[in-house]
């Protein structure tokens, strides 16, 4: 023990002999530059969840970098409004944004495949696409025309389909149903004869309250009690068809991010990989406990969308996901992408997470 003792002593004094002749000591006496960024979001400040997403981001970016990249958070409508999130961070007045890559849909619309596909991959498959399966590189190639560089911010898991206040029970339920369902997902409802409408979290109480629309889909139990639907709407469907793995993005001004030393930089990106896989753990461990919370205190009716209606949903979200593609080379690249991803998944899972839920059963 002695031995080994001193001869790590000696390797020691053996390193330090080596530092004491360096001619860089000033250098690394030269106080460090630091950086204040503004990061703007779609969700109210400190929304369960989804908001807390790029606070617990900006905390832990802070700590690993010593405080010499300070990040500060602004809810929607403190700096810009909800839909503005892009834009600003496009421009340069924000540094860094959180959202939905699928609000952005008017402007871009293959965003939308990056918060989710209807029918398509679930979380896991999500994160494997985007960090293993080349999703990234493409959205950044989509994103790269307007100063962007995003990263996967944040996943849900399976959502919800929504809170109605009639019962859905075939297709022609849905005829003339105006609903608060954004991406794909609501061009496919606008397709089976409803109308999608586009409302950040904030507006969707007081838009169903006053009758302005008749449905809504937000996310899942714990951030659907967090804005009391529960008071509005009698039905919780589901399963969440529209958004089976919705990931949610940080995105940044190319500048402010060239702008980082590059240990900054990789701070960043640890940081986003956290926060993406920290908000699916906090909505797994609390979904179950806001849906007993909603049955049993609140009287909420929660059902399952007939099987015919969820089949009418998929055939028709294929020939929307082939309409997209078509649209332009990248669209289609983005969606073979996915598509080839999304067949060796569900090969795979089929053996592996499918049959362990059958075998694990109820
Ligand atoms: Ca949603």
């Amino acid at each position: 023990m002695r031995i080994t003792c001193t001869a790590l002593l000696c390797l020691a004094l053996i390193g330090c002999g080596g530092e004491s002749t360096s001619t860089d000591i000033n250098a690394e006496a030269k106080p460090a530059q630091t950086f204040s960024w503004k990061l703007v979001t779609t969700w109210p400040k400190n929304f369960p969840g989804l908001g807390l997403a790029p606070e617990y981001f900006a905390e832990n970016v802070e700590r690993m970098s010593n405080g010499r990249l300070k990040i500060k958070v602004f809810g929607a409508g403190q700096l810009v409004p909800a839909f503005e999130v892009f834009d600003a961070v496009s421009q340069g007045t924000a540094e860094m944004g959180h959202g939905a890559a699928y609000y952005w849909q008017g402007k871009v619309p293959a965003s939308a495949f990056f918060t989710s596909v209807p029918f398509g991959l679930n979380a896991q498959e999500m994160n494997a696409w985007l960090h293993y399966g080349g999703g990234l590189e493409l959205w950044r190639e989509l994103y790269a025309p307007f100063n962007l560089v995003p990263y996967a911010g944040g996943n849900t898991g399976v959502q919800m389909a929504g809170w109605f206040n009639r019962e859905i029970n075939s297709m022609a339920d849905i005829k003339g149903l105006k609903m608060r369902i954004p991406g794909l997902g609501g061009e496919v409802f606008t397709r089976a004869g409803g109308m999608s409408v586009q409302r950040s979290g904030g507006e969707i109480y007081t838009s169903m309250q006053t009758g302005e629309i008749d449905a809504a889909e937000w996310v899942g139990p714990y951030n659907d009690l967090a804005f009391g639907f529960h008071q509005i709407a009698k039905y919780y469907y589901y399963p969440g068809w529209q958004e089976p793995g919705p990931t949610l993005e940080l995105i940044i001004n190319k500048q402010a991010l060239d702008s980082l030393p590059a240990d900054l930089q990789a701070i960043v990106e640890s940081a986003a990989r956290a926060a993406n896989q920290n908000m699916l753990d906090e909505y797994t461990a609390r979904n179950n406990a806001a849906l007993i919370e909603l049955v049993e205190t609140h009287g909420v009716q929660v059902k399952k969308l007939p099987d015919d209606v969820l089949a009418e949903l998929q055939r028709i979200s294929a020939i929307v996901v082939d309409e997209m593609a078509a649209e332009n080379p990248l669209a289609q690249r983005i969606t073979d992408s996915m598509r080839a991803f999304a067949q060796q998944s569900k090969a795979y899972h089929g053996i592996s997470e499918e049959a362990y839920y059958e075998a694990r059963g109820k």
